[in-house]
């Protein structure tokens, strides 16, 4: 087996690699490092991300470099900022013992003036988008002169984004007799026309299967109805608790759309596409990589340069246009030897492209059912106990308020109280599931209409105009048809409560205690709440009306007013109670 001694690389190069916990070269590593460092070939590689091959190209490139020089000797283009930042950050880890080493990442969408000023200090490694190198050779500011090796990474990805006429303009602007290693998880004609024109003889190197994916990943496909897409993401998303993944869309317009109601619903997802400001994908980013934020629901460009090692799922919400696109998609999960989820989302219409990716990718799909709602429940609701039991009470934290809080439960047995702290955490997703239909096509069935008359089920038959593929109408919860025990309440997602209601954070929950046992249901309660008042309008967010008592959310200017009214108020000869309620905090 080859080691990272056997490829000849510098000792503080070694040293840093192992540092970074690499014991031994992955296959690409192993063919690229050697046919680089000892016969100087320039590289054609067909590699997706995972494979490792950014060492592959970035141990040559700090191998050959000399520290005394001021001017860049290598060159690495990638097609998105992002990119460009993570090759960057993994060059310079393996560089941690090389001294004064400097990589200089350069991109658009952010100060020019910064990076002509940090090109004129002195770089080595210039890692850059054609686009802003374009800017930067137009201004003077980058010497291209002296390059001796130029890495094109996701080469097929900067072609797509238009880049080919920069990259011709660059690779002239470099001398004659550097190498060049280009590198694509796919390999379109313009690719070999490319390498043709601009490299000597190149080795082609594949690392596994040309175009197969990576066998860590299982890929799940979902037959849907079209309406129907938006709520088969939110059930597939409700039935892994711990999804920690990417949801592709084909547009940006659909990316933030389906971001957007994610968040309403108390997701916690974000959008990054290209319309975005570089500042904002930089945040959304950093959010996704802390796993402060659980979906990225993203474009297929915005989520180029994405170095995430963790992903449990990557969601296909809409099929690629190209096959080769999956591949790069699914590549995204299953990577640094673990295991992940590629999943489909597909329409009857859309079933010869599933058998494509399958020739593709050289794997089969498993056909999987989208998860009824009390499949749901039974994984959210056991999640929850798993939670509570895995956690650590921190004695000294919670020691002052026991006996406080022992007293307050005394009367309550130990089940009632089980009973009660479970439904406190869980009933919205109780709730939001009671009664859904299946949103499995049934077996023979060819049609994929809108119509929605042959299903039985009030949260579907609600949805479908405002959750369903056919856009979202935020007002239309307003009426009167809303409540805890209503679809109108369903089709806002199990999870809004979490968010803190319709209309995000202009609503105040409030307590109040009466439910079911006593006859409560949303139109009482907004009358209890309208009788109660001096006549002033309230605006109603949403109600759950529980057994022995309920939540409803207003608008948080009348709070005050609404509180000190009913807790004044009689009803059924009972004294109402009523308190502000905590909104709970996204996930
Ligand atoms: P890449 O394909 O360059 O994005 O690398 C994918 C992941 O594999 C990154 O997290 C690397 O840090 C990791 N990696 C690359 N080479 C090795 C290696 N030889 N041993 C262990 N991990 C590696």
């Amino acid at each position: 087996m080859t080691t990272f001694t056997d490829l000849g690389l510098k000792p503080e190069i070694l040293q840093g690699i192992t540092a970074l916990g690499y014991e031994i070269p992955t296959p690409i590593q192993a063919k690229v490092i050697p046919q680089v460092l000892d016969n100087r070939s320039d590289i054609v590689g067909l590699a997706q991300t995972g494979t490792g091959k950014t060492a592959a190209f970035g141990l040559p490139l700090l191998q050959w470099t000399d520290t005394s020089l001021r001017t860049p000797t290598s060159l690495v283009l990638a097609p998105t900022r992002e990119l460009c930042v993570q090759i960057a950050k993994d060059i310079e880890s393996y560089a941690k013992y090389m001294g004064k080493l400097k990589v200089l990442p350069v991109y658009g969408g952010t100060s020019i003036t910064n990076q002509i000023r940090d090109l004129r200090n002195g770089v080595h490694i210039l890692v850059a988008t054609p686009g802003r190198l374009i800017d930067l050779i137009e201004r003077k500011a980058a010497d291209l002169s002296a390059i001796e090796i130029v890495v094109m990474d996701e080469a097929d990805e900067m072609l797509n984004m238009g880049f080919i006429d920069d990259i011709n303009i660059i690779l002239s602007s470099c001398p004659n007799d550097r190498t060049t290693m280009l590198f694509s998880a796919t390999m379109p004609r313009e690719i070999q026309r490319l390498a043709n024109k601009y490299m000597n003889n190149p080795v082609e190197i594949t690392a596994g299967d040309r175009n197969a994916s990576t066998s860590q990943v299982e890929h799940h496909y979902y037959y849907i109805r079209e309406r129907d897409r938006y709520l088969a993401l939110k059930r597939i998303v409700d039935y892994y608790p711990g999804i920690y993944g990417i949801v592709f869309c084909k547009t940006k317009l659909d990316t933030q759309r389906i971001a957007d109601k994610l968040m309403e619903e108390g997701y916690n997802a974000e959008p990054l596409h290209g319309d975005l400001s570089q500042q904002q994908r930089d945040r959304v980013m950093d959010k996704f990589r802390n796993k402060n934020v659980s979906l990225l629901v993203a474009t297929d460009v915005a989520a180029r340069g994405i170095d995430v090692d963790s992903l449990t799922h990557v969601i296909n919400y809409n099929l690629p246009d190209e096959s080769e696109t999956y591949t790069h998609r699914s590549g995204r999960t299953g990577r640094a030897g673990k295991t992940g989820i590629s999943l489909v989302l597909a329409n009857i219409k859309e079933r010869s492209k599933i058998r494509q990716i399958e020739n593709v990718i050289k794997k089969k799909f498993e056909k999987k059912l989208i998860p009824e709602g009390s499949e749901i429940c039974r994984v959210q609701l056991f999640n929850l106990i798993d939670k509570i039991e895995k956690t650590e009470a921190m004695d000294n934290d919670i020691e002052p308020f026991l006996p406080e809080i022992f007293a307050r439960f005394e009367s309550f047995s130990r089940e009632d109280l089980i009973r009660k702290i479970v439904a406190e955490e869980f009933h919205r997703f109780l709730i939001y599931y009671q009664n859904s239909a299946s949103l499995n096509v049934p077996e023979g069935s060819d049609r994929d209409s809108g119509r929605d008359s042959d299903r039985g089920d009030r949260r579907d038959r609600g949805s479908r105009g405002r959750d369903g593929d056919r856009g979202y109408d935020r007002g239309s919860d307003r009426g009167g048809d809303r409540g805890g025990d209503r679809g109108g309440d369903r089709d806002r997602g199990p999870r809004s409560g979490y968010k803190g209601g319709n209309d995000g954070d202009n609503f105040a929950r409030v307590f109040i205690n009466c439910g079911k046992m006593d006859d409560l249901n949303p139109q009482r309660l907004m009358g209890i709440v309208n009788d109660s008042g001096n006549g002033q309008r309230v605006q109603f967010g949403r109600i759950e009306i529980l057994d022995k008592f309920s939540f409803f959310e207003i608008e948080k200017s009348t709070e005050r007013m609404v509180l000190e009214n009913l807790n004044k108020f009689e009803w059924k000869n009972r004294r109402i109670k009523a308190e502000p309620s905590e909104k709970r905090g996204r996930r």
